[in-house]
């Protein structure tokens, strides 16, 4: 088989996998899931027309000469309905967010005052009809659709449901995941130290990648490269929406991994992807699952994690935002390319007065996990790309969302 580009392989697995049904989910237990249903709002508000500020609510033609004194014939606080009409030369005190007394057609904040006594103020400012008050139905109206299906709940989202008393409402369901690790050399986690032996990293790696998108998975432990051990695990696995192999992928002769899953009727959909690292990448799937088999390498198969498996797992849970957020930064250092392939360089980053710049987090073996261990990013080097020059810009996939203090867009 051809090598793929990376977006091929993209495109493929992508057209491989879909949503798997839709369940109900508690508000409280909702947050990074995707909505499968549209929500609407149940009522208007704000109920009625209300204060945006803490102050005086008036005619505005009274105080078109400002300055000039009101008297003050009632206090409205929040959840107070007012009881009188603001006549020619009267005001209300009123409280952010409780409702306009009747004529009057503007508050002014209390800031903007001064009171003469107990039932009087001197009103300091004119003020346009409608300064600081909020309409009824400003923030939503009864029966508009407030939330679109496929929208990720986010904490922003949960205040929004919670404002139209969505308890329970039906959100996409998550894929059943399971990861098996493959490799003779392994150590499991509960087994004594062997100093030849290598400790089963990828296992826990990826459990915690499949973690971050609010999945919990479903370890099957190491498989030794033995066919027949192999099948016993693929099948388990097999009973997944998605199943990930790490290991065995490879040419080695003893990389069981490609012939046993065929042999239990994954249609294999490509090996191997134009990329470092991770270009062992295999990918197939039945009717019900999607199987990666990824490189052993610990590095290579959290990569393609990022690439491959993230943007299916998140098509799966109904999200149509599929990848990492991107920042553009400037090269550290310069960086010798042989193109034909799609490079990913873990990075750090660090921020000056022009923006990002990148540099290599260390040894870019894909055996260092200690790279991807201090990455805040992936450097995409592009297929075509014969190498970058220092101060070069170029895109860096970010690893998590948290940004430096001195980009946060405020001054001093
Ligand atoms: P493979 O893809 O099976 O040829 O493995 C490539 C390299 O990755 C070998 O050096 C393996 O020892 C290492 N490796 C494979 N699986 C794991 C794992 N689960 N944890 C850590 N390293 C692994
Ligand atoms: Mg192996």
């Amino acid at each position: 088989m051809e090598h793929l580009h990376a977006s091929e392989a993209q495109r493929v697995i992508l057209e491989s996998v879909t949503t798997r049904g839709t369940e109900s989910v508690k508000l409280e237990q909702s947050l990074g899931r995707v909505l499968a249903i549209a929500i609407s709002a149940n009522r208007d508000l704000p109920p009625y027309d209300v204060s945006a500020m803490d102050g005086f609510a008036l005619r505005s033609a009274d105080v078109a000469n400002a300055p000039s004194t009101l008297k003050i014939i009632e206090d409205i606080k929040a959840g107070d309905m007012p009881s009188k009409t603001v006549l020619p030369g009267q005001c209300a005190r009123i409280m952010t967010g409780a409702p306009m007394p009747q004529g009057a057609d503007a508050v002014i904040r209390v800031e903007d005052t001064q009171e003469v006594s107990a039932s009087s103020v001197q009103i300091g400012k004119t003020v346009k009809p409608g300064n600081d008050i909020r309409l009824q139905g400003e923030g939503m109206k009864d029966g508009e659709i407030v939330l679109q299906a496929g929208t990720e709940i986010t904490p922003g989202v949960i205040g929004v449901l919670a404002t139209v008393k969505a308890a329970r409402f039906e959100v996409y369901r998550r894929p059943r995941v399971a990861i098996l690790s493959t490799g003779n050399e392994l150590e499991g986690m509960e087994e004594q130290v062997d100093p030849n032996k290598i400790p089963n990293s990828n296992s826990y790696a990826l459990m915690a990648q499949v973690q971050a998108l609010g999945i919990e998975p479903v370890l099957l432990g190491i498989a030794r490269d033995d066919p027949l051990e192999l099948e016993k695990y693929l099948r388990r696995g097999l009973d997944f929406d998605v199943l990930l192999v790490s290991g065995g992928t490879s040419v080695g002769v003893h990389d069981y991994v490609r012939p046993t899953i065929e042999k239990l009727g994954v249609e294999m959909k490509f090996w191997r992807v134009a990329i470092r690292p991770g270009h062992p990448l295999a990918f197939g799937s039945t009717v019900t699952t999607a199987v990666f088999g990824l490189p052993g390498n610990p590095v290579s198969s959290m990569v393609c994690f990022e690439e491959f498996v993230i943007p299916a797992l998140r098509r799966m849970m109904g999200n149509p935002r599929l990848y990492r957020r991107t920042v553009m930064a400037r090269l550290g250092h310069p960086v010798k390319f042989r193109p034909g392939r799609t490079e990913f360089i873990r990075v750090q980053l660090t921020h000056d007065a022009e923006g990002y710049v990148a540099s290599s987090t260390g040894s870019q073996s894909s055996g260092a996990l200690m790279s991807m261990a201090k990455a805040d990013g992936l450097l995409v080097v592009p297929s075509d790309s014969t190498g970058l020059a220092a101060g070069e810009r170029v895109t860096v996939q970010l690893l998590d969302g948290t940004v430096f203090q001195d980009e946060m867009g405020f001054r001093e």
